[in-house]
This record gives C-alpha cells, sequence and structure tokens, in this order.
C-alpha cells in the first residue's frame, strides 16, 4: 500500500495510477464480475451468454471478450477447453489532478520541453507531423479548444456520448504533441499532426483495461499510425498485452507509454509500458535529471521532459502538470515528426532511430535511470531516411 508520505508525492507528480483491485471492486451491481476471457481459437459470445454472462465487447484483434460473468460460471468456465485464460476487468483509478490555471500568455509561448528536445529546428526543415494520425488514449480532448484541432475519435467510457475531454488530462496530454503553431497559448513537438481522441478514462480518471483494448481496437481500425498512453498499472493483462503486440506487430503502430511515477526504487515500470511492443517514457526536468519519481527498470526505453510541463488544458484554459503521463507525449510527437518525413517506416526502426540519436544521460550508453537517454527530435528526423520515391 502506498504510505502517505509517497501518495502526497504521486499526487504532485500528477501521474494516472492503475490500481487493480480484487473480485470486490470488478463486482457489478448485479453481483457479476467483470473479467476478460481469452479463447483459444474464436471467441464464443455465445459460450458467456449460457453461463449466465454479459458480453461487453467481442474484441476483433484478439481472441477475447469483455464480460461480467456470476462468480461460479467463472470457475466453470475456466475448466472449458475453449478457453485459454480468465482474468480480472483491472479498475483503473486516476490520482486527482492539481489545476493550477495560470492566465494564457498575451502571445504564443514554446514550452520548456519542446525547446528541450529541439523540436522548432524539425520545424524549420519542414516537418511538423503533418497526415500523421495520432491516437491519445486517454480522458478525451478538449474538442473546443482554440489551440487544437481534433479530426475525430470514440468514447469507450460508460454514460459519455462524446470524446471531449471531461477531467483535462487528456487535454494537457494532445497539447504536448500538437497544440496548434499560432499566435496564441503554446504550441506541440508536431503541430501538424492529427489528433485523434479516443476515451478509455472517465471524468474522475477512472477506467477499465477492456476499454482500454477497446480504444486500441479502434485505432487499428482507423488506421492509427501513433497511440500514446499516459496511464499505467502495476499489474498485468494477457489481454492487453495481446492486443499491445497486435497493434505493433501486425498493424505496425508505434505505441507509446508513460513508464510510470513509481520510482525511484528498481523495476518499477508499469504496465503497458512494460511490454516489449511499447516504448517506455520516463520524466526529466529542465536540467535533463531524472524525475524522482520517475519508474525505472531493464524496460525503460527513453525519458523526456516531464516537470512543470506547461500545456493546453480542459475549457479552453492552460496549465502546468508534471509526471511521465507528460514525458510520454512528448515521445509522441516526435514519432509523429519523424513519420511525417517517411511515413514508410516501420514501428521497430522508428524506435531503433529514437534510441540512437537520444541524448545519453547517466551512465555511459544504455541504462536502467534514464534508458537510451533523452529524447532529441531534432537528431532524430536528420537520421530519419527520406522517403523512397
Ligand atoms: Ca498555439
Amino acid at each position: 500500500m502506498l504510505n502517505i508520505k509517497k501518495g502526497f508525492a504521486l499526487f504532485l507528480a500528477s501521474i494516472f495510477i492503475l490500481s487493480i483491485t480484487p473480485f470486490v471492486a470488478g463486482a457489478t451491481p448485479s453481483n457479476k464480475v467483470a473479467v476478460i476471457v481469452g479463447f483459444k481459437q474464436e471467441p464464443n459470445p455465445q459460450l458467456i451468454r449460457s453461463h449466465g454472462g454479459e458480453v461487453k465487447y467481442v474484441y476483433r484483434y484478439i481472441p477475447a471478450i469483455a464480460a461480467s460473468l456470476p462468480p461460479p460460471a467463472i470457475d466453470a468456465l475456466r475448466k472449458n477447453p475453449e478457453i485459454a485464460y480468465i482474468e480480472l476487468d483491472h479498475e483503473v483509478r486516476a490520482i486527482p489532478l492539481a489545476k493550477p490555471t495560470p492566465p494564457p500568455q498575451p502571445a504564443q509561448n514554446t514550452p520548456w520541453g519542446v525547446a528541450k528536445i529541439e523540436a522548432p529546428k524539425v520545424w524549420n526543415v519542414g516537418y511538423k507531423g503533418a497526415g500523421v494520425k495520432v491516437a491519445i488514449l486517454d480522458t478525451g480532448i478538449d474538442t473546443k479548444h482554440p489551440d487544437l484541432t481534433v479530426m475525430g475519435g470514440a468514447t469507450f467510457v460508460k454514460g459519455t456520448r462524446s470524446y471531449n475531454d471531461d477531467n483535462g488530462h487528456g487535454t494537457h496530454v494532445a497539447g504536448i504533441v500538437a497544440a496548434l503553431d499560432n499566435s496564441i497559448g503554446v504550441v506541440g513537438v508536431a503541430p501538424e499532426a492529427e489528433l485523434y481522441a479516443v476515451k478509455v478514462l472517465n471524468k474522475q480518471g477512472s477506467g477499465w483495461v477492456s476499454d482500454v483494448i477497446a480504444g486500441i481496437e479502434w485505432s487499428i481500425t482507423n488506421g492509427m499510425q501513433v497511440i500514446s498512453m499516459s496511464f499505467g498499472s502495476t499489474s498485468d493483462s494477457q489481454a492487453l498485452h495481446d492486443e499491445c503486440d497486435k497493434a505493433y506487430y501486425i498493424a505496425g503502430i508505434v505505441l507509446v507509454a508513460a513508464a510510470g511515477n513509481d520510482g525511484p526504487g528498481e523495476n518499477t515500470v508499469n504496465y503497458p509500458a512494460k511490454y516489449s511492443s511499447v516504448i517506455a517514457v520516463g520524466a526529466t526536468d529542465e536540467n535533463d535529471n531524472v524525475a524522482d519519481w520517475s519508474s525505472r527498470g531493464p524496460e525503460l526505453e527513453l525519458t523526456a521532459p516531464g516537470v512543470n510541463i506547461y500545456s493546453t488544458y480542459k475549457g479552453s484554459t492552460y496549465g502546468t502538470l508534471s509526471g511521465t503521463s507528460m514525458a510520454c507525449p512528448h515521445v509522441t510527437g516526435t514519432v509523429a515528426l519523424i513519420l511525417s518525413k517517411n511515413p514508410s517506416l516501420t514501428p521497430s526502426e522508428v524506435r531503433g532511430i529514437l534510441q540512437q540519436t537520444a541524448v545519453d544521460l547517466g551512465q555511459p550508453r544504455y541504462d536502467l535511470t534514464y534508458g537510451y537517454g533523452r529524447v532529441n527530435a531534432s537528431a532524430a528526423v536528420a537520421a530519419t531516411p527520406s522517403r523512397s520515391p
């Protein structure tokens, strides 16, 4: 359990925590338990219904079904030869965000993180992320914000009908990726990237892994090229792992996620950042020092600015937040810049470029605290081969 000191530190860091809770929290009002059922072959919704279950999603890209089941049915189905696994649908919970909202700048301001990774140098050579589709899996995006253009999206949050942001976190993340290059507010890393709001976390920042998977499915179906995930969990999910692998290896989507705020201990990288198909991003400050709370471990791939980051916020406002949640979209934006120079690169080629061009910090070459180093957009795009004619 978190002690009070650490809990407060996490609050300050404003990072999403997925708390995985046992049966009680997974239980629905009808005493059914929210689960994800993996099948060895084709998913079989009729089998779920025949055991008194209610089907929430039949996934398209992995052989799995999200459902709620009476507890005795779970035991019975675990013995069924059609079924590979049954796991709890993890509940997702966010720490409430601090909401400092200083008045908008009179003129456009380039946030320190965007300058630090040298994104403006990339714009000067003609690449601003144009035409690259970026899915922000989060609390939605403020669709009326004057400093953002939201191209489309979807909501998977029960009780909502819009991907508009009712929390603020998703709008902040989106602005880091692609706030518009105009005369107001801030500018993002890739100001011409196409933002899609995929709402998987609700107003309180709560959601379900089953909804996150549905959001990734939407991203595959709708041709997204990059998925940004500023949330994490300390518990593994076979279904989420399979879905990330499918998006990366089959659909060719670059997946970027916040490493987590469980540092400075060893082996503290969260899921989904921990999966090998996902780029795990830790947080650095203005002096390129890693944040104390930034998660560490062998899965950490890169670091990026994540302390005191000024960006767009819900209600057409702006605010300053800290967390690996803010570091992740600096890498997402950099991926958009790379792909706007050469959209035919594979996800693994994009990762290679990011790793080779990162600014080496900490111990020489790769280390568990900074990964390959702090992302450098200018060096990354310079190392990107031009699109073949
Ligand atoms: Ca702007």
